[in-house]
């Protein structure tokens, strides 16, 4: 695949409100964006990597650096290799981990690809759907009472899905309100981010109690053991986010019976190649997934509408409006809600245009590399 230039940029966008997990409240997201150029042609990808490293070890300055110096070069001197966007995968696989960072050339390949083939990214993947269902993720509250009004002001949205971030102290109390006030059949699911250990099983056991989808990420971010520990002493379904980098992890953790459900996020796992992989797996094992979701701007947000077109994709994803996050985004169109679902575009590529005086806007530093 011939590659004319690849450009950088740092950007750094505004959200809503801000957006608190159990590790951290953010209020500007910052990530970059990676533009290939082939003969004519741009393939967009977003690198997810938080401006601290706190959900997993990359950063943005760090990834920055990582695809500045090394990556793009890497991919530029070694284009000719690259026949599929597969191949960035063998290319990059001896750089351990920094999946966002490999991810965000995998998926800029994918779009390339894709519209070199004329074909919409998700037909690209092999996915069928044309239309994907959406569910919401809500920050950490304040108390019970201010989770109520924020629930129910997303229900009014249209999302009929909901995923409450919790921690200790701010957990049974938030899960049972939203449970009695929204009664039995809300789905609804918390998202704990590594907050606890196999010594708050009390507190595993009363979430238990009140009919959650799944408990996603209760204990440590690099553990399959006592998830599995946990597994078999609730009904609930644990679901494991940052535990599984690539499918290698999901064998693991599947063997081991250390969840019933997988959140797929693209950038975790380097890519849409690792993860049509992981979606492949857990199809063969009987396990369902999901997209989860890094508070994305536009780019990234397209890409995860792209692979949960493929089956196995059977819940409600964290692929919300854009408006969940944003007042403004870098593609065009909005991505918008169409009662609990988002479109499928039918467009080359990720199927939306960027918007290029937003993204211009948005963008703080950038740098061109040529071969
Ligand atoms: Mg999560």
């Amino acid at each position: 695949m011939k590659i004319d230039k690849i450009v950088l940029r740092k950007v750094a966008m505004p959200l809503q409100s801000v957006f608190e997990t159990s590790f951290a409240a953010m209020t500007t997201k910052k990530y970059i964006v990676v533009e290939v150029y082939s003969e004519g042609l741009i393939g967009y990808g977003e690198c997810s990597a938080n401006e601290f490293p706190l959900y997993n070890e990359e950063f943005q300055d760090g990834a920055w650096v990582l695809l500045k110096n090394i990556m793009v070069p890497m991919l530029l001197k070694n284009q000719d290799l690259i026949n599929h966007p597969d191949d960035t995968s063998e290319l990059f696989k001896h750089i351990r981990k920094n999946n966002m960072a490999k991810s965000s050339i995998n998926c800029a390949v994918w779009d390339l690809y894709a519209k070199k083939k004329g074909l919409p990214l998700a037909k690209a993947l092999g996915g069928s759907k044309d239309k994907v269902e959406t569910g919401v993720s809500i920050g950490i509250q304040k108390d019970a009472d201010t989770m109520l009004k924020v629930v129910e002001g997303y229900l009014n949205e249209g999302y009929r899905r909901v995923k409450i971030k919790i921690k200790p102290g701010h957990d049974i109390d938030i899960m049972s309100a939203v449970r009695k006030e929204f009664g039995p059949d809300l789905p609804l699911q918390a998202d704990a981010n590594s907050a606890y250990t196999l010594n708050d099983i009390s507190v595993m056991k009363e979430l238990d109690d009140l009919n959650l989808v799944l408990i996603e990420q209760p204990l440590s971010h690099d553990d399959i053991i006592d998830h599995a520990k946990l597994q078999a002493q609730i009904k609930t379904r644990v679901c494991l986010d940052e535990s599984i980098l690539s499918v290698e992890d999901a064998r693991k953790a599947i063997e081991l019976k250390s969840c019933g459900i997988i959140n797929i996020k693209v950038a975790r796992v380097g890519g849409l190649t690792e993860a049509k992989k992981i979606q492949a797996y857990c199809m063969s094992q009987g396990i369902p997934v999901w997209c989860g979701g890094m508070v994305d701007a536009g780019i990234a947000r397209v890409h995860n509408i792209a692979i949960a077109t493929l089956p196995g994709y059977k819940i409600a994803n964290d692929i919300p409006a854009s408006s969940r996050y944003y007042a403004e985004d870098i593609v065009t169109p909005l991505v918008k809600m169409e009662g609990t679902y988002v479109r499928v575009p039918e467009a080359t590529g990720i199927g939306y245009e960027i918007d290029q005086d937003n993204l211009d806007k948005f963008t703080y530093e950038h740098c061109e590399i040529a071969k």
